[in-house]
């Protein structure tokens, strides 16, 4: 099969992975050629027949390098978008190498056995996918990805100096469940119950899981209470803006989240130690994963919408300002256009955008990069486009401390 410059090839077919391949499906103009490679072959052809057979599918576990290098060879796609877990991602990163193809993620990598997410892994990269001549694309979601274009193009086209970043994400949505989560639950669970992290004044503060909160006034929401965690985007934003003196990330749980979520690691249910279950080891956190609701199927009766955004203060011609830069999103508007939720949608949508600047060759280079290392402009004008508008406004000051 020969390089076709719109191939691409999805792997994982999970909630955020469906929304990629149907907006994939709705700019024919560089998607002309979809394929879509998970786990579980009846994720697949599910989505195959939600896509009215227009996309091709394949059976692949990501974590044997040498399966997917021979899958990339038989397609030859232009671009591995991953859509799995964490987990796949340097196994992924590895077969993109060795078939000299280019890669994208939404999320940073993490190895199973650790609850601990950093760059530095696929940094380590950046010099091997620069020898082969291709890109890797890291953090194409809405947080990591939109907000670290938020943060380019308020550096681009806003402030002068940006000084203080507070990323705040909402979720005022309701899903009728006891419990579930929005994204994949191992993955959720893992990391908000470890320890909170912010930088402030070139210095990391670590801080015990969800014990700094605040109420935020959050865009079209209101007043909610947000638990500072530590999130992935903070390590490259303050690697890349280093004016910046302060920055955090802040995300609502409901109380009724906090309260399910503190029984299950009080019974140990969210531990990712193996024990012995009649004769055969397993992770609770695994099994649990398996129990709780699926986020792909959660869209049906989901009411609501997400709010996020970054709050960013900073010089503009000598004098101190604020701004927020944020997207609305609607839980039943994602549903009717694409069967999922807001959290899907959000992190589905900007995986296609990027996916599309990397084969319009809008963004385009040799080795490992963030979001926020290439033009905000064009990005920011495909989100108001392909189903995510934001707004500016100024605000009275920052956050308090
Ligand atoms: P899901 O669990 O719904 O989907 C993951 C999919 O990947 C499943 O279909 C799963 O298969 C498949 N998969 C898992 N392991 C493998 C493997 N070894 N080989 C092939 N396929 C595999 O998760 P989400 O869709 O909610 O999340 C997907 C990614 O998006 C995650 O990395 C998550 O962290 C990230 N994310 C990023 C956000 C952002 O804003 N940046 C926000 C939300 C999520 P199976 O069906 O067999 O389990």
């Amino acid at each position: 099969m020969r390089k076709a410059l719109s191939r691409v090839l999805i792997i994982g077919a999970g909630a955020a992975g469906r929304v990629v391949a149907k907006k994939c499906l709705k700019n024919p103009e560089i998607f002309t050629d979809i394929h879509v490679a998970s786990r579980t072959f009846k994720r697949c052809e599910q989505l195959k027949e939600e896509c009215n057979h227009k996309i091709t599918i394949h059976e692949l576990d990501a974590d044997h390098v040498k399966d997917t290098v021979e899958l990339i060879q038989k397609i030859q796609p232009k671009l591995v978008i991953n859509m799995a877990l964490p987990y796949q991602d340097l196994p992924i990163m590895d077969a993109c190498l060795e078939t000299h193809t280019h890669y994208m993620d939404t999320a940073n990598y993490e190895p199973k056995n650790e609850a601990k997410f950093c760059y530095q892994w696929q940094w380590d990269y950046h010099d091997r996918f620069k020898d082969q001549g291709i890109m890797a694309l890291l953090g194409s979601g809405f947080d990591p990805g939109v907000t670290n274009t938020f943060i380019k193009y308020a550096s681009q086209e806003l402030f002068d100096t940006i000084e203080h970043v507070d990323i705040i994400d909402c979720n005022d949505g309701d899903h009728g469940h006891p419990f579930a989560t929005n994204f994949n639950p191992e993955i959720n669970i893992r990391e908000i119950t470890q320890n909170g992290k912010y930088a402030e004044n070139g210095k990391w503060k670590e801080i015990p899981a969800m014990s700094i909160s605040k109420i935020i006034n959050f865009p079209e929401v209101g007043p909610k209470k947000a638990y500072l965690l530590y999130h992935e985007e903070l390590e490259s934003l303050i690697k890349h803006f280093p004016s910046i003196k302060k920055i955090r990330f802040w995300m609502t749980f409901s109380d009724n989240y906090i309260q399910h979520l503190q029984v299950l690691q009080n019974i140990g249910m969210t531990s990712i130690q193996p024990v012995n279950f009649k004769g055969h080891q397993i992770v609770p956190l695994e099994f649990l994963k398996e129990v709780l609701p699926n986020p792909a199927e959660i869209s049906t009766n989901y009411t609501g919408k997400t709010s996020i955004g970054c709050i960013i203060t900073g010089l503009i011609n000598g004098e101190r300002k604020t701004k927020l830069i944020y997207n609305v999103c609607h839980h039943q508007d994602c549903h009717e256009e694409v069967q999922a939720q807001a959290v899907s949608y959000t992190t589905g949508v900007p995986a296609m955008i990027g996916a599309k600047m990397i084969l319009n060759n809008q963004w385009k280079g040799h080795g490992v990069f963030n979001l926020e290392e290439f033009d905000a402009r064009p990005f920011m004008k495909e989100l108001n486009e392909q189903g995510l508008p934001w707004k500016v406004i100024d605000l009275d000051g920052p956050l308090d401390n």
